[in-house]
């Protein structure tokens, strides 16, 4: 049976990867939580029962899958690491509820989703990604029940602001759509080896029964994103940068006559900005907007 490495000791840790000619990659933003407490307050958080199904995206070298499959999950990794994937392989693939997905997590969900979508997902990673896979996975149709990550603390606080605050952006819109999101505990720097530059926070996303609909996902995303495009911009300027995009528009009628009425339709006062709309208002008008023949 392959030894684990000892997941609390950065030492320890170095030797294992040395000892396999293995380096960590910047690039993939390697930094393994070296602390047990914080990681079993991590498992804890994501509620997992026996026997239940789990996406660990970003398992590193293992040390949250070592605690997963200790609480009986049913566990698919997702690595883009080579050299970790072949350690995980070595160490876990012995294991009945294990299985690893080897590759870049953007590429590889969406065929692991037309399979099953399990009820939980957990997270460590670096922050684009992070923020990548959650709006894709909204935008795509696809929700876990709950879901933990651990990403910068500043984006973790972006994700649960709420409106006419300085954090509220189309983040935080997005995630609250389709989640209850909760900031949960801090994690200093010092649980992390390398130390990272920044203090990560762990957040909860629960799903929300009460999704409202909207017509068109991809137009409501990239509606936000174009009304906080400028923060300081009322959302009129920055609706018609956002709407002179080729091919933004239906053949017909002009960028003035569709931003004036679909500000009507949906109730929306074209001087306010756009932190000051609720998750609603943004809906409405993306709505109003996809009536209009808006493409996103
Ligand atoms: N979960 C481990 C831990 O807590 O010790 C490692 C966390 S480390 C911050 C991030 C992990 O995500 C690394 O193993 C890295 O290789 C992996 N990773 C980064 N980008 C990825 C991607 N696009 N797809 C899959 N895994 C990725």
């Amino acid at each position: 049976m392959p030894v684990l490495p000892d997941y609390d000791s950065p030492t320890a840790l170095k030797a294992f990867l040395d000892e396999r000619g293995m380096a960590m990659q910047k690039k993939f933003g390697q930094n393994f939580m070296v602390n047990r407490a914080h990681r079993n307050r991590l498992v804890d958080a994501l509620k997992v029962e026996e026997g239940m199904g789990v996406w660990e995206i970003g398992p590193g070298l293992g040390a949250m899958t070592d605690a997963l499959l200790a609480r009986g999950a049913k566990l698919s990794v997702f690595e883009i690491d080579r050299g970790f994937a072949a350690v995980l392989r070595d160490i876990f693939s012995g294991r009945e509820n294990f299985s690893l997905i080897e590759g870049d997590v953007l590429r590889t969900w969406k065929k692991a989703a037309e399979a099953e979508v399990p009820p939980r997902l957990f997270g460590n990673l670096p922050y684009n990604i992070a923020a990548t896979v959650i709006a894709d996975t909204i935008t795509g149709g696809v929700r876990f029940d709950r879901a933990v990550f651990t990403v910068q603390k500043e984006v973790a606080l972006r994700m649960a602001a709420k409106p006419s605050t300085a954090d509220y952006s189309s983040f935080s819109v997005l995630c609250q759509w389709a989640y209850k999101v909760t900031p949960l505990m801090d994690l200093a720097a010092g649980s992390f080896w390398p130390r990272p530059n920044v203090v990560s926070k762990a957040v909860a996303l629960d799903r929300r029964d009460d999704w409202p609909a909207c017509e068109s996902p991809e137009l409501f995303m990239s509606l936000l994103r174009g009304l906080f495009s400028s923060r300081r911009k009322t959302i009129k300027n920055n609706l018609s940068a956002w709407l002179q995009r080729p091919g933004r528009l239906a053949p017909g009628p002009e960028a003035a006559y569709v931003m004036e009425q679909s500000l009507e339709r949906a109730g929306i006062n074209p001087l306010a900005r756009a932190e000051t709309l609720a998750i609603a208002d943004f809906l409405r008008f993306s709505d109003a907007l996809h009536e209009a023949g808006v493409k996103p």
